[in-house]
């Protein structure tokens, strides 16, 4: 009989998103008439850019064509995609990031998921908390993780590292060695973002006790502050100790066209081996690349009106979240991140659980949000809001937070 990978079994179900539908689902059916505005939701809003768009037309009626029709791509994808990214993304900001070196993908998700495959299974994991769950997941299923615990809501494994308001939401250097690290920045749920020399010490660090930083970095066009680093690879030393994934989702708006990208180095090798060419294996393996269309609408983003049309829908979110964030500040809130991030984390008022303040602010304000607490324990005692939302409605949003509290 075929036995099943009984690690899938020790997950526990996805509490967060479905718990906020349900609640959601059953204010709406006692109040048909109340019209909710959703803050909850970490997809965007904002269509395609133009430029992509057209694009896209173009590459659809090049599959048409018998002479210019592709089949299967390269599993890393094609050339014209990832020099561009090396162009744009890197050399141009004076890194050295080769296009040999970035592997297209269908999301940053997938890539941070699918990483796992290429360590060994005893590797010590260290995670963010809050966090995003797709690495705490992800190591649960490939059996790295241990046991769960509801009373304190961690996995025996795996060393959490609170971010908490003592520590601006950025992880303390540990003390100890560990062999992988996940840090996201600018951080989901959190907003925060971290300076050139946080992230120095964690290379630093890395580089001494061997361990990789798998550095998310699909939030790093919010960033407005010039000294904050967009890249882990800005950090001298980082070549030999970090992967870094990116995403054209919140960026350009594909989280329904799915494109993204992940770097490893040449210079990144442990055990003798290098990691570029394990992924690069492992993607041979189990991937057959990003459709030829979609990586035509991905170039596009770096064309001269792409970019503008990018820049534009960044702005549009950035202004979003400046008026949660100020105007959660105004009404008396303690408000962190929305600044460098399209997140904006809020302390609950007097202590207040996270879930009894999701309630208080659903029923009462007709707006929905994040509760914290389903990040991680240090998510207690916060909500999560965002800046993907419809600019009028979001107003109205903060001035109905307001207006109860
Ligand atoms: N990384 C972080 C921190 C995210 O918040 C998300 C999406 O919400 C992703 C990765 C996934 O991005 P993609 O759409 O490229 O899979």
């Amino acid at each position: 009989m075929a036995r099943i990978n009984d690690n899938f079994q020790k997950l526990p179900g996805n509490y967060l998103f479905s718990e906020i539908a349900r609640r959601v689902a059953a204010y709406r059916t006692e109040n048909p008439d109340r019209e909710l505005i959703l803050l909850g939701i970490g997809d965007v809003t904002r269509p395609l850019p133009a430029a992509v768009v057209a694009a896209m037309h173009r590459a659809a009626d090049e599959m048409g064509q018998v002479s210019t029709f592709r089949g299967y791509g390269p599993e890393q994808g094609y050339d014209f995609l990832r020099e561009t990214i090396a162009q744009h993304d890197f050399a141009a900001r004076g890194i050295k990031i080769r296009a040999d070196e970035i592997f297209i993908s269908d999301g940053a998700k997938s890539d941070c998921g699918n990483i796992v495959d290429i360590f060994a299974q005893d590797n010590r994991v260290a995670v963010c908390d809050p966090v995003y769950p797709v690495y705490v997941d992800t190591n649960v299923m490939s059996g790295r993780a241990g046991e769960y615990d509801p009373a304190t809501g961690k996995w025996s494994n795996l060393c959490y590292m609170p971010c908490t308001r003592e520590n601006h939401f950025i992880p303390e250097v540990l003390q100890k060695p560990v062999d992988l690290v996940y840090l996201c920045f600018p951080n989901n749920p959190t907003g925060a973002v971290a300076t050139r020399e946080q992230l120095a010490a964690w290379v630093n660090y890395a580089n001494a006790c061997g361990a990789i930083i798998l550095f998310d970095a699909a939030y790093e066009a919010y960033i407005t502050d010039p000294a904050i680093p967009h890249s882990i690879y800005e950090i001298p030393g980082a070549e030999t100790c970090a992967i870094e994934f990116r995403s054209f989702s919140k960026t350009a708006g594909f989280t329904g066209a799915r494109c993204a990208y992940t770097m490893i180095p040449e210079a990144l090798v442990r055990d003798g081996a290098h990691l570029r060419d394990l992924w690069n294996r492992r993607q041979c393996t189990k991937f057959n690349g990003v459709p030829y269309v979609t990586q035509m609408g991905a170039a596009a983003v770096y064309s001269p009106e792409g970019a503008q049309q990018v820049r534009e829908n960044l702005d549009y979110y950035r202004k979003n979240a400046v008026c949660i964030r100020n105007g959660l500040l105004a009404a008396g809130l303690a408000a962190f991140g929305g600044e460098n991030s399209p997140y904006i984390w809020v302390r609950t008022p007097d202590g207040m659980p996270s879930w009894d303040f999701f309630d208080l602010l659903l029923k009462q304000a007709n707006v929905v949000t994040t509760p914290g607490a389903g990040f991680g324990p240090s998510g207690e005692g916060y909500i999560r809001l965002t800046a993907f939302g419809d600019a009028e409605k979001t107003a109205q949003a903060v001035e109905r937070i307001r207006s109860i509290l």
